[in-house]
């Protein structure tokens, strides 16, 4: 008779908190045995930056568990560990990323009295029970969203309720086994790839680790929150947003948790700006909804009228616009914060991919995979929504000819120049008219702010104007 003895695969719910698989063992009184379980064809999906954080999330749920957390590098790995102990229960997490989803049915093999569980982790809602009214899958965000919320009171604070929170660690009995792997040696080939200083200085600006999610959500929520409709937009304002979104990827902070705080701090911020804020949470949702009802969209145009479009394949283009080195400010600061950070402000975003797409005519494929090995919140149905979005070809979509002027949304959005005087420093004595265009600035005004166009900083890749036009012919041409 097997024990009530549960291994627990843990693959990016890396948190004790808000735990779902905590959550069961706790209820059902399950000793547990923590595991990872990264193999190489996992590793191998997944982009440098992510695997940098990985490695450091690693460290420090292993701490938090006591140094109990084993690393196994193989499901055969698993499959010893299932026999040598007496094992009740095989718990796992699942994912809608299917880069980083595990499947481990095919375990319980010759293993009968075994339990297997596997619950997602990171989500609010479940894609597969969201239906419209006809039955249909929503392809419309609002609809989408006004559905979710409607849930609140019988889902989602049911949910929370649910969850035992804070004193989980108290309802939980770790074991200790010895890992088949170090943590060391386990996210050893990620390290390896880029160099040390690039890594370096991608880390410097985040702290990784659980107890930081849930501080930088407590400090969203005190000093930032209230504002947040207003300076969600302004990249030059670091504290717009609360860069949550590495922490959501990775299952280091709950979803249902930011929900339930949220919901509270309404009795002492604006309703507006805590849901504008759920709002953004729910695109989150979506995404993942999507993404589960059309998995081919991870690679394949939403709308198949895109299948004919003439994309360009032009190499030094495509590297001119990942080094941020397009001429273009407003799309070098973004693609020279990325570099920096690994992590990119939503507004940017959304211009670097409209220029990418539209002024460079390069496929938004190949964006999604610049942007999957460089950011740290490379996170698989966000990604793809977003990408989709700005090409036109997804669902709910920004229309192609929706084109981003450049200039105009630098203009708009960093008016003072701030965001681009930081990342794109040689250009940080031009005043606020010419920052956003120094390719238009007087030859006097360059040279007074120390700016050598082609020289210290790159002439305009393309001509907006005349690209936008080709682009949007080229759109005539396939519709
Ligand atoms: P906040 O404004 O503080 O929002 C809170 C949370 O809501 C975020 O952490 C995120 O989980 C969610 N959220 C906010 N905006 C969006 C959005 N537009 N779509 C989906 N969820 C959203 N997000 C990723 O997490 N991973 C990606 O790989 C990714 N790729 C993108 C690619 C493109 C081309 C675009 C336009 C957007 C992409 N996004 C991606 C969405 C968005 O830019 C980021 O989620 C957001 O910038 C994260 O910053 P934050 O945590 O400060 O957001």
């Amino acid at each position: 008779m097997a024990d009530n003895k549960a291994i627990v695969c843990l693959n990016y719910a890396f948190r004790i908190q808000d735990n779902p698989l905590l959550i069961y063992c706790a209820k059902n009184k399950l000793d547990i045995i923590p595991v990872v379980l990264f193999d190489e064809s996992l590793l191998q999906k997944l982009g440098a930056a992510e695997k940098l954080w990985l490695d450091k999330a690693l460290e420090d749920f292993n701490q938090q568990l006591g140094q109990k957390l084993l690393f196994l590098q193989s499901k055969q790995e698993l499959k010893e560990l299932l026999k040598k102990e007496k094992i009740s229960h095989l718990l796992y997490a699942s994912h809608f990323d299917s880069r980083i989803n595990i499947d481990l049915k095919d375990l319980t093999k010759g293993l009968e009295k075994l339990d297997l569980v596997s619950l997602p982790v990171n989500y609010i809602f479940d894609p597969k029970e969201i239906r419209n009214k006809s039955g249909g899958i929503f392809k419309v965000f609002t609809p989408f969203y006004k559905h979710c919320i409607s849930q609140k009171q019988t889902y989602i604070e049911d949910q929370i309720k649910n969850h035992l929170s804070n004193n989980i660690q108290k309802h939980i009995e770790i074991l200790k086994l010895k890992s088949p792997n170090s943590l060391q040696s386990y996210c050893l080939k990620a390290k390896e790839k880029k160099d040390i200083a690039w890594q370096n200085k991608m880390l410097k600006h985040w702290d990784i680790s659980e107890k930081s999610a849930c501080l930088k959500l407590d400090n969203f929520i005190e000093n930032q929150a209230q504002d947040y409709l207003q300076s969600r937009d302004i990249p030059g304002n670091e504290d717009g947003t609360s860069k949550l979104s590495p922490y959501l990827h990775f299952g280091m902070i709950s979803p249902f948790r930011i929900w339930f705080e949220l919901e509270q701090a309404k009795a002492n911020i604006h309703h507006e700006a805590c849901d504008g804020f759920l709002r953004q949470l729910c695109w989150r949702e979506f995404a993942a909804y999507i993404l589960y009802h059309f998995p081919s969209s991870k690679n394949k145009n939403l709308n198949p009228k895109f299948d004919k479009f003439p994309w360009k394949k032009n190499k030094a283009l495509l590297r001119a616009w990942q080094q941020g080195k397009t001429g273009y400010p407003i799309v070098d600061a973004g693609m020279r914060e990325l570099w920096e950070t690994g992590w990119m402000h939503n507004r940017v975003r959304m211009i670097v991919g409209s220029f990418l797409i539209k002024d460079l005519g390069i496929h938004w494929l190949e964006g999604l995979n610049w942007f999957e090995d460089t950011l740290f919140d490379a996170d698989l149905p966000n990604n793809v929504m977003g990408w989709q979005w700005v090409a036109g070809s997804g669902v709910d979509a920004s229309p192609y000819f929706r084109i981003f002027n450049p200039m105009t949304q630098s203009e708009k959005f960093d008016k003072e120049g701030k965001y681009i005087r930081k990342w794109v420093p040689e250009l940080a004595k031009l005043d606020n008219k010419w920052i956003h265009k120094p390719f238009e600035a007087p030859e006097l005004i360059l040279e007074a702010a120390e700016v050598k166009l082609g020289d210290n900083y790159p002439k305009p890749l393309v001509d907006h104007k005349q690209a936008r036009e080709e682009a949007l012919a080229t759109y005539q041409s396939i519709k």
